[in-house]
C-alpha cells in the first residue's frame, strides 16, 4: 500500500472533487494521504477533512512562501493546533530563495522556530527548499539525531544530497517530474537509497507522465513511483514496500 506524504487539498481544483479524488487514490492503492499546511488558514481546513475522511492525515506549518506578513505569535496557534487529533508533522517550513529574497532572515528565523517546536512536540518536519538547500542543511544541522526531517520535492546537488542522507533520521523524496523528458536531476534518484525515499505527489502541482497538464492528484502517485523503480532498478512491489517502512520510521503517527 502507498503512502502519498505531500498533497494539498485545500485548493479548489481538488476540494471541488474531493470524493472522487480520494476514491481515484483509493482504486490506486494509495491507503494514505498527508496533507502539509502554508498558513493558519489551511491549517485549520487540513483539520476539517482530516476529521472527515479517514485516508487523511496532517501536517500542519507556515510555508516560508506564505510567512511574510505573520508574526511570532503567529506560533502560539499553531502550537495549540498541533495536539488535535491526526496532526503527524509539522509543515511544511524551510527556505524559499526563488520567489523574494527580501525576507530571508525572517525565513530562517520562522524555519528555526519550526524545528524548535518540532523537537518539544516529538513530531517530523516537512522541508521545502527552493534554491535553499545549503542554508536548510545549515540550519536543521544543529538538530541531527533531535528531529525527524523529510526534504520534499528535493533538488540540490549530489554533494548537499549526500549531507542529508548521512543523516539516519532525515529523508528525501521526489515529485512527478522526475518523469518529464528534461529533469536534470536524474543523477540525485539514482543517488538516493531507496532506504532514503520517501513517496509524494505534491498534488496538485507537478503531475507526472502521462498526466502532465493535468491537476496531479495521489493517484498518479504510482507513475512517480514506476519511474523510480525503473532508475534504481528495483521492483515496483518491493519499492513500494520499502518506501511504506521508510514511512513508518518518519510519520509514526499516520499508523496508530
Ligand atoms: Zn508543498
Amino acid at each position: 500500500m502507498i503512502i502519498d506524504t505531500h498533497a494539498h487539498f485545500y485548493f479548489p481544483e481538488i476540494l471541488d472533487n474531493i470524493d472522487e479524488i480520494i476514491d481515484n487514490a483509493s482504486k490506486a492503492g494509495v491507503e494514505k494521504i498527508i496533507i502539509p499546511a502554508v498558513d493558519l488558514r489551511t491549517c485549520d481546513v487540513i483539520l476539517e477533512l482530516t476529521s472527515k475522511y479517514k485516508m487523511l492525515y496532517a501536517a500542519l506549518g507556515f510555508h516560508p512562501g506564505d510567512i511574510k506578513e505573520m508574526n511570532e505569535s503567529d506560533f502560539i496557534i499553531l502550537e495549540s493546533l498541533l495536539k488535535e487529533n491526526k496532526v503527524v508533522g509539522i509543515g511544511e517550513t524551510g527556505l524559499d530563495y526563488y520567489w523574494d529574497k527580501t525576507y530571508i532572515e525572517k525565513q530562517k528565523e520562522f524555519f528555526s522556530i519550526h524545528l524548535e517546536l518540532a523537537v518539544k512536540q516529538g513530531l517530523p518536519v516537512i522541508i521545502h527548499t527552493r534554491d535553499s538547500v545549503a542554508d536548510s542543511i545549515e540550519i536543521i544541522n544543529g538538530y541531527r539525531g533531535k528531529v525527524k526531517a523529510q526534504f520534499h520535492c528535493f533538488s540540490g546537488t549530489e554533494d548537499e544530497l549526500d549531507k542529508i542522507i548521512s543523516c539516519e533520521s532525515f529523508f528525501v523524496s521526489y515529485c512527478g517530474n522526475i518523469t518529464y523528458k528534461k529533469f536534470e536531476g536524474i543523477g540525485l534518484v539514482e543517488k538516493t537509497p531507496v532506504g532514503k525515499m520517501l513517496s509524494e505527489t505534491d498534488s496538485p502541482f507537478l503531475a507526472p507522465m502521462p498526466h502532465r497538464g493535468k491537476k496531479n492528484q495521489p493517484a498518479y502517485v504510482v507513475d512517480t513511483i514506476k519511474k523510480i523503480s525503473k532508475i534504481k532498478n528495483i521492483g515496483e512491489e518491493e519499492l513500494i514496500a520499502q518506501l511504506r517502512k521508510n514511512t513508518e520510521v518518519v510519520f509514526p503517527g499516520i499508523f496508530k
